[in-house]
């Protein structure tokens, strides 16, 4: 249950749960292996960050795990300290993408190596290779989601849709919403979707830190400044956590009872709270990535850099940090609502049937 199972609750992953999560460990002769991930708060990183350590572990490395509670500070200071360590890679999520430029040079100079995990690392000529997802594809399922739910490529509509999008310190951010508004756009030009807030830029509807309560509140200003008399038929959402402020302000004015249907939901991670409103009927779909998988790919592409060789990769092109154009790793992410979620999630072990009560 390398997945969601330790994801059940931070609580239950021992030694990395710690105020400050702190957590070195292994012991393994191979070296030191530092990995910087962003927050708690989400369970993905949690099981993204125990997923790796298992790994990097049964290759005989030790591994020093840390989380900065979205704090840039808190990450620049942990990474610092595992270049004191003598960490010999690095594997780093990053809070914000352009952060961490000063950092790396430290890590340059003791000739570490850098990984960036899922999230780009920007204007640094110091990172090595790059595992993630494939991004823009992400989005583009989101919207793909709604098209179909709402019958839009039937000639169905016009519907009212809102949109929110990521953090824009996140580089991810920016790809997941042009990959949805690739899709999305020409509706809304055809005034098959309408915006009635206006808001569709980048600007305008981005989620500083992914936060759910702020989507919250964005979510209740725009029902009272342009819902009183109108119903909201989609929302864009890019992340489970925004996807459920969103639900909870939709109810409070009641969305989900009589003939106020809730809108299409879109959301992204497939985190337990989301896939049981799902199952619930509030939420209407989710992104799946496997985090298993990633860390595999992460974990190869550091031991390739260790032993002098060249990682595998399937994208060279795309991930242009600013400095340079980092090879990169793309997994597929896959779409999930009530009517795939046992297969791809329960079948595949990452979630157990019990956790999803
Ligand atoms: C990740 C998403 C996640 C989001 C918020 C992004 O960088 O790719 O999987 O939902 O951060 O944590």
């Amino acid at each position: 249950n390398a997945g969601g199972g330790s994801a059940g609750g931070a609580g239950e992953t021992g030694g990395n749960s710690s105020a400050a999560g702190e957590s070195a460990s292994g012991g393994g002769d191979k070296g030191l292996v530092g990995i910087a991930m962003p927050t708690k708060s989400s369970e993905r990183w949690v099981a993204d960050g125990d997923n790796m350590k298992k790994e990097f572990e049964a290759l005989g490395y030790s591994v020093d795990l840390q989380y900065a509670e979205d704090v840039v500070e808190n990450q620049v200071s942990q990474i610092e300290n595992m270049i004191t360590k003598g960490a010999k890679v690095l594997v780093i999520a990053s809070i914000d993408g352009e952060s961490l430029t000063d950092v790396l040079d430290k890590a340059a100079q003791q000739n570490i190596s850098v990984i960036a995990y899922d999230r780009l690392i920007k204007k640094t000529e110091h990172v090595s290779y790059y595992a993630t997802f494939d991004n823009f594809k992400v989005g583009v399922l989101q919207a793909s989601y709604i098209e179909q739910k709402l019958g839009l490529k039937e000639g169905k509509g016009p519907f009212n849709i809102e949109l929110f999008a990521g953090s824009p310190d996140d580089n991810n951010a920016y790809f997941f919403f042009d990959g949805a508004m690739s899709v999305l756009k020409p509706y809304i030009d055809s005034g098959k979707l309408v915006v009635k807030s206006g808001q569709t830029s980048m600007e305008q509807v981005a989620t500083l830190r992914w936060d759910g309560a702020t989507a919250q509140a964005r979510m209740d200003n725009l029902l009272s400044a342009f819902y009183a008399d109108a119903n909201v038929d989609a929302v864009l959402s890019p992340y489970d956590g925004i996807s459920i402020g969103i639900i909870s302000s939709l109810k409070g004015v009641g969305y989900g009872s009589g003939d106020k249907k809730m809108p299409v939901i879109t959301g992204q991670d497939a985190e337990l709270a989301s896939i049981k409103s799902i199952i619930a009927g509030e939420q209407t779909s989710t992104i799946f990535k496997d985090t298993r998988e990633l860390a595999k790919k992460a974990v190869a592409m550091a031991e390739a850099v260790l032993q002098g060789k060249e990682a595998e990769v399937n994208d060279t092109e795309t991930y242009d940090n600013g400095v340079k154009v980092v090879p990169s790793y793309l997994l597929e992410p896959v779409s999930v609502d009530a009517t795939n979620y046992k297969e791809v999630l329960v079948d595949s072990g990452y979630y157990t049937e019990d956790q999803l009560k």
